[in-house]
């Protein structure tokens, strides 16, 4: 409830002129960006901002703040003032825009309604100013955005009398349609309205604006603005500003006309102004892709003076927030007015590219470009893209709107993309053109296509912030959403269900799949052995690279990585890994192996499997010592759950049943039963595991430790400097540490007794379980160091199943609100976070030089990094590939962190 002091305090109505962008969170983007564009001098029509308190008391009373109406009259009394023209005036009326603009952009999420003020009384006065046909076509738009967002009419009974009259007339988009046709379809639009919304248009001017107003307020809550918040991690509290600002016209003839751009190119990140333009239009038909967009040169050419205009608003704007604006201009009689700006959204790959072309400039430092990207942005660019070349049946070239490679089958609806992908099959989401209703298909699908609209279209904006590749403009084929196919430009068809690939990157669709290979920045990365000089020739890699050179200098953080085969050792060394974090020495007892360890439990030719596992471990960890010489690698001991190594007992028990149904005997399999009878647990994620099973089979942890032992001497003869640690698993007490520490200690020093050598040997545990995290003061007094494995902390902290979760109720939970996050993927701060502070704290009081890391899943996440790194840990462990993301995010964690302390972050 809003007390009366905050309404006091906190305004309701500001005017742009007292407005700047650092008040976002009162005024939304757009409204503080329009007034900071007011400062700037730039030509912004006039107009005043309903600020999110407003609107967050409308949510909370149901109702507008009680001086809500009169603090508006008050602004639109400036307002005529300003513009020179009267609301409802019948001469020359004033139409005014009615836009949402939250703190966060949530691109066509909310409403808009446009021309406000219009009605039969002022309408001839507007066509004074720009012509019958140019009033009635704002009219109809009115009526439409109108009957739509405030009355609640469908969308679709709209479309299909604009589609009607189109085809009446023959002609292919709305621009089309003349001056008698648009007078109809008003009043066509007004009967759908009183028919289907049971209202007319309200011709009070006054009326139209507050009701605009609610319905704004409430398009907060609508369904795809709450979807959307909800996948992009923004708070359902905010609410939105509403923008009320002067209408001007880019419909009123040839020399009129909207647009919409950026300063550098935002798939690419390539410099240079780039954008859509269409003369004798407003805005929305450059974004909702229904009419073929010109470029900006097309603009040079028809109107010069306004281009060269255009282009200097855009270095002004670029300069002054130091970043790629994005920009929506629009063109009445050859002036030219700047309606928005922002911040642009961009690809992961102009990102990169952005940052560091943007600190070469000088614009801002290398610090500033490292917290510019993010580890989610560079995870996206490790994965593969196509191959070039090949045999690809290209079938279609579109623009290259949002980069990646994606192959799925044809889908060609919302619905049905995310019925076939809750099917677990990959789709790729047609349609003429995307609208805000399509989100749900779009965060589902691979990629999006769409045979309409520019690099700023809806399709092209959401499709870029989603991380998703997209093409759109495919002006050779036609997509029949009511056929479910496309009709290719040689007639021939894609049906429903074909597969289809589609490069993000250079705009090509093709039929059927096609091949794909490793990423050129994943590419770069293995090749750049000294990181100073990139080895490459694509732009977003070389920025990669050098900016992971920039986070290395910064951060404090270790990098290690997962790894257990030669080749993951390599790779994480070619990704700039500073060492093995965990090698999970059960993953190399598994395939044809996995029998020695079910010999060893079942007691049957166990003296010969230990003596083979021995000889195993030896020979693959002289390889793996060698290959990381000079850096650490921490083995773990045997830590498999049992039943991934025992043959399963219903399968078990079925075969000795059949047996004995023939009346025969097996005397092995018999046993075999036996025993894993005798082990079987329900429940072996929490049971024989770990130190658990070294406690209770001894001889694997004393044939893996002389293993590694013998190794490590024999390495050490060679001269070579390995850097063995070795680490205890799921440990929950004291004793059970003392115990299995003291049986290593004692097969190391059995090693260096044969060798003759002083083998000194690190030895730490794991933190996995709840118990060891709150004795973490006993724990360090028998460890050298700790390893959170953080994957079994979530699920022994959740008490959920690690190996449930992705099927489990979570997803429910997450669509109920009741989970934010996946608990299995991005670290629960409040909860196993608490878990390891207590854990770090009590360890280093215990032992001050007690080294500290995390091996579990969440070392390659962007937010639990930094986590990580605020914690003060040394090392964070993750599988190779995510290495860069650990470095990267590892360093931005460093400058922000400097930035709190020095109390500067704007983040
Ligand atoms: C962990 O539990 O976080 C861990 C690294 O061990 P594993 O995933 O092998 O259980
Ligand atoms: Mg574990």
């Amino acid at each position: 409830m809003t007390t009366l002091t905050q309404s006091v305090r906190t305004p309701l109505v500001m005017s742009l002129h007292d407005g700047d962008r650092t008040m976002v969170d009162l005024l939304g983007g757009k409204g503080a960006n329009l007034a900071e564009m007011t400062r700037l001098g730039l030509p912004v029509p006039h107009g005043f901002v309903i600020t999110t308190e407003a609107c967050r008391t409308y949510l909370v009373d149901g109702k507008e703040p009680a001086e809500l109406q009169v603090l508006v009259l008050e602004r639109l009394h400036e307002l005529v003032i300003e513009a020179g023209r009267g609301f409802g005036d019948v001469a020359d009326p004033l139409l005014v825009s009615v836009r949402s603009g939250a703190r966060f952009s949530m691109p066509g999420m909310m409403e808009t309604i446009l021309n406000v003020g219009l009605t039969d009384a002022t309408l001839p006065g507007l066509a004074d100013r720009g012509g019958e046909r140019f009033a009635w076509d704002c009219y109809r738009r009115l009526t439409q955005m109108y009957g739509r967002t405030v009355l609640g009419v469908g969308a679709d009974f709209f479309e299909d009398a604009l589609a009607r009259a189109r085809e009446a007339r023959g002609v292919a988009d709305d621009s089309g349609l003349d001056a008698d046709t648009l007078r109809e379809l008003t009043a066509e639009f007004r009967r759908i309205c009183v028919e289907q919304g049971g209202e007319d248009l309200p011709q009070d001017p006054h009326e139209q604006l507050v009701r605009s107003i609610r319905s704004v307020f409430e398009s907060w809550n609508g369904d795809r603005a709450r979807l959307y918040r909800l996948h992009e991690g923004i708070s359902d509290d905010l609410g939105t500003a509403v923008n009320i600002i002067e209408m001007v016209f880019g419909n009123t003839g040839p020399d009129s006309g909207s647009g919409v751009c950026f300063t550098r190119n935002p798939a690419t990140g390539a410099p240079g102004a780039y954008g859509d333009y269409l003369p004798n239009a407003q805005g929305e038909d450059v974004v909702n892709g229904s009419r073929v967009t010109l470029s900006l040169d097309d603009l040079d050419r028809l109107q010069p003076a306004v281009h060269a205009e255009l282009l200097r608003h855009l270095e002004t704007l670029e300069r002054h927030y130091t970043d790629v604006c994005d920009v929506e201009f629009t063109v009445e009689d050859a002036h030219l007015w700047i309606l928005q700006t922002r911040v642009g959204k961009r690809s992961p790959a102009a990102a990169f590219r952005i940052a560091v072309d943007l600190a070469d400039a000088g614009t801002i430092d290398m610090d500033e470009a490292l917290v510019r990207v993010d580890g989610g942005q560079l995870q996206s660019l490790l994965h593969p893209q196509f191959a070039p070349g090949g045999t690809s049946d290209v079938v279609a070239t579109g623009l290259a709107a949002s980069p990646g490679a994606a192959v799925g089958e044809l889908v060609f609806s919302s619905g049905a993309a995310v019925i076939v992908a809750a099917q677990g099959r990959k789709v790729v989401l047609a349609r003429p053109e995307t609208s805000p209703d399509d989100l749900a298909g779009m965060l589902v699908a691979e990629a999006v296509i769409t045979s309409r609209g520019g690099l700023t279209s809806h399709a092209a904006v959401v499709a870029r912030g989603l991380g998703r590749a997209c093409v759109t403009g495919l002006r050779d084929l036609e997509i029949d959403v009511r056929e479910h196919r496309i009709v290719l430009q040689d007639g021939a068809i894609l049906a429903e269900g074909d597969v289809v690939s589609v490069d993000g990157s250079t705009g090509e669709v093709c039929r059927g799949r096609r091949d794909v290979r490793p990423s050129p920045v994943a590419a770069a990365l293995q090749a750049t052995t000294v990181l100073e000089a990139p080895a490459t020739e694509d732009p977003t890699a070389a920025a990669v690279v050098r900016l992971l050179v920039h986070a290395d200098l910064r951060r404090h953080l270790g990098v290690r990585a997962n790894a257990e085969t030669l080749a993951d050792a390599k790779a994480a060394k070619g990704f700039g890994a500073q060492g093995i974090g965990l090698a999970r020495t059960e993953h190399m007892l598994l395939g044809d192996r996995r029998v020695l360890v079910e010999k060893v439990v079942t007691d049957s030719g166990r003296t010969e499997a230990l003596a083979k596992i021995e000889e195993l471990t030896r020979h693959d960890f002289l390889e793996i010592l060698e290959e990381m010489d000079g850096l650490p690698v921490v083995v773990r001991l045997l830590d498999p759950p049992l039943h991934e190594f025992l043959p399963d007992l219903v399968d078990l028990s079925t075969r000795v049943a059949v047996i004995e149904e023939r009346g025969q005997h097996d005397a092995g399999l018999e046993h075999l039963l036996a025993v894993v009878r005798r082990w079987h647990e329900v429940n072996p994620m929490l049971g024989l595991r770990g130190v658990r099973l070294l406690a209770v089979v001894p001889e694997l942890l004393d044939a893996q430790v002389r293993a590694l032992g013998d190794a490590y001497a024999e390495l050490l003869v060679r001269g070579r400097n390995p850097q063995l640690e070795i680490m205890i698993p799921l440990v929950s007490d004291e004793k059970e540490l003392k115990q299995a520490r003291a049986r290593i200690e004692s097969a190391l020093a059995e090693v260096s007794a044969r060798r003759g050598l002083d083998l000194t040997v690190p030895i730490g545990v794991m933190i996995e379980l709840p118990r060891a995290a709150l004795t973490s003061g006993d724990l360090a007094r028998s460890a050298e160091f700790f390893s959170f494995g953080t994957n079994d902390l979530t699920q022994t902290t959740w008490g959920i199943s690690r190996d449930d979760a992705e099927t489990s109720f979570l997803g429910l939970y997450r669509q109920q609100g009741l989970l934010s996050f996946d608990p299995f993927d991005t670290l629960d701060e409040r909860g196993v976070g608490r878990l390891m502070h207590i854990s770090c704290e009590e360890g280093r009081a215990a032992r001050p030089a007690l080294g500290l890391g995390l091996c579990g899943e969440h070392g390659g996440d962007p937010a639990s990094v930094r986590f990580c790194a605020d914690l003060g840990l040394d090392y964070v462990s993750c599988s190779p590939p995510r290495v860069p993301v650990a470095r990267l995010e590892a360093g931005r964690a460093a400058v922000l962190s400097e930035r709190v302390d020095a109390g500067s972050d704007t983040r």
